[in-house]
């Protein structure tokens, strides 16, 4: 049939390009560390709750209900009781295809084209690209070291109230921030709590990457502080354990929660993958993290020290907090997003900063590293050949790399 373009919904995307294999270099987006992934204990696991469990498979949902399998939902419960300070059971939680089928479900319950919302001036360019496509206006509220400013958030909502606006929600991710890795101080995370009560939006929190904060311990979620102004909660296993398993949670209130679960029209998320988690997690989540955060932790010092050796003072980085990324600033004459493409072309790649950013003028000089992919040595090398490139295409750093390994000798 000729024409058929012209069925096409208004708002259908280009077509996605072909997967062409992931570069040498690869630094882009959200990759766990396979040395990381519990191979055996996961095998195991399988076949022993398959032969346990494997006659529930008949059903759809297990005959557990929408909300998922009754024992990942209590290990979640168990964890955001005790670590994240939110009163949780089983009964408020929705287990879902990854995190991004929660972010899809709260926009699709809330948003309308024209709506307005707030979310961090650098957050995560998956949800930017789906406000985006959701037709509503997106709100920066800047950032400092220690993540959201909650003084320029208070002047924003001041603003947007005197022009009639009542923002849906603030989208934050306030414990190891996407795309810089700090973590939000107590005393702006009950600021925050304060303004959405006094304003009226609604506080959507995403902890995909709460698990993996290196030291310390955490200032409570902000579902865990007591408020008026409701808290949707999301967070994820892809960081704690594997993407490629797609698993998340939403937390909410109950009558949220049941309109998410109305929405949630999937058939139910994967049985397996739920049945597995839940039964490694009940017994080996801690060490398993432990260990995992040890990995990252070794992986981010060899990067910054290879963005030390190679660019020296040129890129500007403050250690992350926790995580997989490293947020990284050129100077002003480094365009990162026409970098990206000679960059790629020579086995490197990672994500510009103007896709990080509700203003891509204040990224522009930025990108994102994802370090946990790439054993060590490749990170170095990866980072030798940016600098290459980079000292190219833009004089940035400035004498080239015979110059640093003069240095570093
Ligand atoms: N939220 C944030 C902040 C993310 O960075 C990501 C993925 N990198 C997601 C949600 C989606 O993750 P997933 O669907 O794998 O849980």
């Amino acid at each position: 049939m000729s024409g058929w373009q012209a069925l096409l919904a208004r708002n259908a995307p280009a077509p996605a390009p072909a997967f062409g294999g992931f570069p040498r270099y690869n630094f882009v987006g959200g990759h766990n560390d396979p040395e990381a992934v519990p191979v055996d204990e996961l095998a195991r696991t399988a076949e022993r709750v398959i032969r346990e469990q494997g006659r529930l498979l008949a059903t759809y949902n297990l005959d557990a209900g929408a909300l998922g399998h009754l024992g990942l939902r209590s290990f979640v419960a168990d964890k955001l009781r005790m670590q994240r300070g939110i009163p949780a059971t089983a009964e408020d939680v929705l287990i879902t295809s990854g995190s991004l089928q929660g972010l899809d479900l709260v926009n699709a319950l809330l948003l309308e084209p024209g709506d307005t919302v707030l979310v961090e001036q650098l957050t995560y360019g998956g949800m930017l690209t789906r406000l985006e496509r959701a037709g509503v206006r997106v709100v920066g509220v800047p950032l400092d070291d220690e993540g959201l400013r909650t003084d320029a958030l208070e002047t924003i909502c001041r603003d947007l109230q005197t022009k009639g606006v009542r923002p849906k929600y603030l989208y934050t991710v306030p414990t190891v921030q996407n795309p810089t890795g700090t973590v939000l101080p107590v005393e702006r995370r009950r600021a925050l709590v304060d303004l959405a009560d006094r304003y009226g939006f609604l506080l959507f929190e995403d902890e995909c990457y709460a698990d993996l904060l290196w030291e310390g311990s955490w200032p409570p979620a902000l579902a865990g502080f007591d408020t008026e102004a409701p808290d949707i909660h999301i967070g994820s296993f892809s960081k704690s354990l594997a993407p490629a398993l797609r698993l998340g949670y939403i937390h909410a209130p109950p009558e949220l929660l049941a309109r998410l679960v109305a929405l949630k029209t999937d058939g139910g998320t994967p049985a397996i993958e739920q049945m597995i988690v839940a039964d490694y997690f009940d017994r080996c989540f801690e060490p398993h993290v432990k260990a995992l955060k040890e990995r990252l932790a070794r992986k981010a010092g060899v990067l910054m020290e290879a963005l030390d050796r190679e660019f020296g003072t040129a890129a500007a980085f403050t250690a992350p907090k926790g995580g997989i990324f490293l947020w990284v600033r050129l100077p002003d004459v480094v365009d990162t997003s026409a970098l990206a493409g000679p960059a790629l072309a020579e086995g490197v790649a990672f994500n510009p900063g103007a896709e990080w950013s509700t203003d891509r003028d204040v990224a522009r000089s930025c990108l994102r590293l994802c370090y946990a992919l790439p054993p060590e040595d490749v990170l170095r090398e990866g980072v030798a050949k940016l600098a290459e490139v980079c000292h190219r295409e833009t004089g940035v750093p400035a004498l080239g790399a015979n110059r640093r390994r003069g240095e570093a000798s």
